[in-house]
């Protein structure tokens, strides 16, 4: 298999836990990313407080687990690093009541660098803002953890105000389990610019608006809805599975000869090569020249109003209303993904 990277990937031998075995963490948050870390943190042997809201119903939760519970601004001003894992929308509002906890020497710690890259927080001099992202949901940050592996990682150093903010990371990295997989290092600007581009031109926007369009297609043509959803939603999982599996080659080599060179002679009909990289190239400059963020941040500063509006078209979308009930026809598939995956 190929192991020549363009870039260096860290491992557990290169981390060294003496960076973080006498410090405290507080995790802001206990969703996907904030349980996985306070939990792996915890039987990794490091002093972790959760920070938590009094009313959030996560507070017993993550006491019944044995961690310590307080609100941000107590987990913050006793830590010596401070792990931001609130959603992106909120952390400018929690930065504020957690800032005057912050000591010189402190670490602020993200796992996504949009506030830090637009502006949103501004930390002060004196304190280290450094990134430990897993590139993975948390669920899978702890179920990995627990069977001894772990996912692939990135960590970024915005500000090294001690000269300690890599080997740091490094070994926060490691008592999540991710140097296990490997860590790669990034900047806080390509990590936001490259997340932003790919979930907005590929992942999320691309991919649902080249399965609406030939939904559609299909349908204008007069072929039935359950047809279309069929070849054009459905089956992406399928696709995708083999890619993420075995790259493009494991995809073509799986499907048809029929499918791949149909594929290979008609794709670029539809992503061509003048619109579609046109389009892309307009997606990265508004993500580059801050004009996607500051579009944004206003609609969260006015109450979302384009978001809403979007949001409910997308769900009255016929491929919805079709899509809904072809998916009950495969209930027997929920039992198999709901079972315990290893234990
Ligand atoms: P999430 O929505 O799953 O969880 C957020 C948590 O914050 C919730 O437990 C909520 O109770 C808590 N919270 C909300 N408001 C709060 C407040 N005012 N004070 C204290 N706690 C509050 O979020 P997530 O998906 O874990 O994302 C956290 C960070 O991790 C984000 O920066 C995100 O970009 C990043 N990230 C997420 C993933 C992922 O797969 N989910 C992967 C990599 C990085
Ligand atoms: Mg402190
Ligand atoms: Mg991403
Ligand atoms: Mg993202
Ligand atoms: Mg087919």
């Amino acid at each position: 298999m190929a192991d020549e990277f363009t870039t260096t990937v860290y491992r557990d031998e290169d981390a060294d836990s003496t960076y973080i075995e006498d410090k405290t963490v507080a995790v802001l948050g206990y969703g996907s990313q904030g349980h996985a870390h306070a939990l792996n943190l915890h039987d990794s042997g490091v002093d972790v407080i959760v920070g938590l809201r009094e009313d959030s119903s996560s507070w017993p939760e993550a006491e019944s687990e044995g961690l310590r519970v307080e609100t941000p601004d107590v987990a913050a001003a006793e830590a010596d690093i401070v792990q931001m894992l609130v959603p992106d929308t909120i952390q400018p509002a929690v930065y504020e009541a957690i800032e005057d906890g912050l000591d010189a020497g402190d670490t602020l710690q993200f796992a996504h660098g949009f506030n830090i890259h637009y502006g949103q927080i501004r930390p002060p001099e004196d304190v280290d803002v450094t990134m430990v992202a897993p590139k993975s949901p948390g669920h899978l940050v702890r179920r990995t953890y627990q069977r001894g592996e772990g996912v692939p990682g990135l960590i970024a150093v915005y500000q090294d105000a001690t000269g300690d903010a890599k080997d740091q990371s490094l070994a926060y990295a490691e008592a999540i389990g991710c140097t296990r997989a490997g860590v790669i290092e990034t900047s806080f600007q390509e990590e936001v610019e490259t997340d932003l581009f790919g979930e907005q031109a590929v992942l999320c926007g691309g991919v649902t608006e080249l399965m609406k369009m030939g939904y559609e297609t299909l349908v204008d043509a007069g072929y039935s809805p359950e047809m279309a959803y069929f070849e054009c939603m459905n089956e992406m999982k399928l696709i995708v599975d083999l890619i993420y599996e075995g790259g493009l080659m494991g995809m073509w080599n799986s499907v048809s000869d029929t499918a791949e060179y149909g594929g290979l002679t008609r794709g670029e009909y539809v992503v061509d090569e003048e619109y579609a990289r046109e389009g892309m190239e307009e997606v990265l400059e508004e993500v580059q020249n801050g004009e996607f963020a500051r579009e944004w941040i206003t609609e969260n500063q006015t109450n979302r109003p384009s978001y809403k509006q979007l949001r409910a078209a997308e769900e009255g979308h016929e491929i919805e209303d079709v899509g809904g009930s072809l998916r009950e026809l495969f209930a027997w598939e929920e039992e198999k993904a709901e079972a315990p995956a290893d234990d």
